[in-house]
């Protein structure tokens, strides 16, 4: 894939004279910048690859470093910003995602091929986002705590980590950087952020906003290209502090590992296999409106997408013949028109993964393929990456499509006799996003939240829909330990100090003063 990749970058600089494609720049220091290397990658419509969208940099290791040395002298002067009045700068970049929401919504859909209406959510994501950190500037709370001395005042204040690297995946290319780029940017830090290779210009809208806004030079930094050169420098680099990505778990892995190498502060936002259980009492209609949103939304490249339906046998049947209904009318097509339902996958190689684990489903595993399971290729889906919303019925917990991450259109019907089988098949996978149930029952409802081993939990609705004054994150190989928003993403970009006060006028010692010997 890498060798694919690299073939076409050297195919786009022959070719770059010849069209009148904008070629698009890195952001350093205050300046937009090509490449040092020169090089650059075409950034392709997925429902219509003759559309080359723009030509963004494939930069260097050099890159990077020009980058982190402009986010370190932009440093100090960041941090030393009161707050609300970053905040403020913050709120600017907010109103003007929001007058620009439309052309950011259809640069989307054009890049990344999520229909228009997800594209639009995906973008107010990031206004939200951005109005909540902006918010967060007044807050930013520390706390203070009685000390244990006399005439000793105790408290803890949050100081900016520092400069931060951050790294993002394409299948949410405003949202998820917004997630990481504002709270960093209210807590005093600055960055350099590296969007996915196939959506770079959802990210170059946002940096831009922020660059109106009157973020100073050098706070933000923006350095398109692949991860095996920028990401990896970025993870490696030994002036940045905090590394935050989001991605796949094996390049969450690697980024980890360089981390460790340095000491760096690591924050991983990974796969996941989301389930929704469906029991005997539950809503079937509504149960499977929320298992074809969450499973065939964004064309199923959610981190949260509903992958395994775990429904019990009394209403198995009636659940996946009403889903296997709703599924065969989804229209296919480029999500700039409004009629679609479901748009292109990513890529090339997203299609071959996808259609690999489909024959992997009908073939190895052995399971039913209830409807879908092609590839659109005639006509108007000649140029684009299509593939029919798939679903596969008399699945076990253990086949390869329950357990492994497909991250395209197909999403596995699963039988089970009870709620407490449910629930160890839902935690029965390496990953722990979300998880959701839909009964009537209160008791079961809270029963399975309770026992399922996931970040995130939903009753009587999908796995996926995030609102960001909550955290997001995930348990076992989806994440380590964060929560991106929320207030809990201020612990992510932020560190703690606690600070003693004594006004004694004398030595006092913690510990040994002041104490009475028992007995
Ligand atoms: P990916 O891991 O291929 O790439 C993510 C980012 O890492 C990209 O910017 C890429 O260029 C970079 N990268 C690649 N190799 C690198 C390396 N060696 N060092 C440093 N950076 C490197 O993931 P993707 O295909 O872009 O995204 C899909 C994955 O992301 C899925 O697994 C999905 O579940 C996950 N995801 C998780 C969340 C979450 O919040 N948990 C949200 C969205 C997506």
């Amino acid at each position: 894939m890498v060798q694919a990749k690299k073939a076409l970058a050297k195919k786009t600089r022959a070719t770059s004279t010849k069209t009148q494609t904008e070629n698009y720049k890195n952001y350093i220091g205050g300046k937009w910048v090509p490449s040092r290397g020169g090089d650059r990658i075409e950034n392709r419509n997925p429902a219509d690859t003759r559309d080359i969208i723009g030509r963004f940099p494939l930069s260097t290791e050099a890159d990077v470093d020009a980058a982190v040395a402009a986010a370190a002298e932009a440093f100090d002067g960041w941090r030393l910003t009161p707050a609300p009045r970053r905040a403020e700068i913050l709120f600017r970049a907010g109103e003007i995602l929001m007058r620009d929401k439309e052309k950011y919504t259809r640069d989307m859909t054009r890049e990344m091929g999520k229909v228009l209406k997800e594209a639009g959510g995906d973008v107010q994501e990031a206004i939200d986002c951005t109005y909540y950190a902006a918010g967060e500037g007044r807050r930013l709370h520390g706390f203070t705590t009685p000390a244990e001395m006399p005439d000793k005042f105790a408290m803890c204040v949050r100081q900016p980590v520092g400069l931060c690297g951050l790294i993002t995946p394409w299948n949410f290319p405003m949202a998820i950087p917004s997630w990481k780029l504002m709270p960093a940017l209210v807590c005093g830090n600055t960055v350099v952020i590296k969007p996915a290779e196939d959506t770079p210009i959802s990210t170059y809208n946002l940096i831009k906003a922020c660059e109106e806004a009157g973020v100073p030079p050098g706070v933000v930094n923006l350095v398109t290209g692949y991860g095996e050169t920028v990401g990896a420098r970025i993870s490696s680099h030994p002036s940045l502090r905090l590394i935050s990505f989001t991605g796949s778990t094996e390049t969450g892995r690697t980024v980890a590992y360089a981390c460790a190498e340095r000491n760096a502060i690591c924050s991983l936002e990974m796969g996941g296999k989301n389930a929704i259980i469906v029991m005997d009492d539950a809503d079937v209609d509504n149960a499977v409106e929320g298992a074809v949103w969450g499973a065939f939304g964004t064309s199923g490249q959610r981190c949260t997408a509903s992958s395994r339906l775990i429904v019990h046998k009394k209403v198995y049947k009636k659940f996946s013949a009403k889903l296997v209904e709703r599924a065969q009318q989804l229209r296919v097509g480029n999500g700039a028109d409004p009629k679609v339902d479901v748009g292109p996958v990513i890529n090339a190689d997203a299609v071959e993964k996808i259609m690999r684990y489909i024959d992997i489903g009908e073939n190895e595993d052995g399971a039913t393929r209830a409807c879908g399971g092609n590839q659109l290729k005639k006509g108007d889906y000649a140029h684009g990456y299509f593939i029919e919303p798939t679903v596969f019925t008399d699945v076990t917990p253990d086949m390869r499509i329950a357990q492994e991450e497909i991250f395209g259109p197909v999403t596995s019907v699963i039988p089970t006799k009870s709620l407490d089988e449910a629930i160890e098949i839902a935690n029965g996978v390496r990953y722990g996003l979300s998880a959701a149930i839909y009964t009537q029952d209160v008791n079961r409802a809270f029963h399975a939240m309770n026992e399922t081993y996931t970040g995130i939990f939903y009753i009587n609705s999908a796995t996926i829909g995030a609102e960001v004054h909550l955290p997001f994150g995930g348990t076992k190989g989806t994440g380590n330990g964060h929560r991106e928003a929320g207030t809990q993403v201020l612990d992510i970009f932020s560190e703690w100090k606690s600070i003693y006060v004594d006004y004694s006028g004398k030595l006092q010692r913690a510990q040994i003063d002041n104490k009475k010997a028992i007995g």
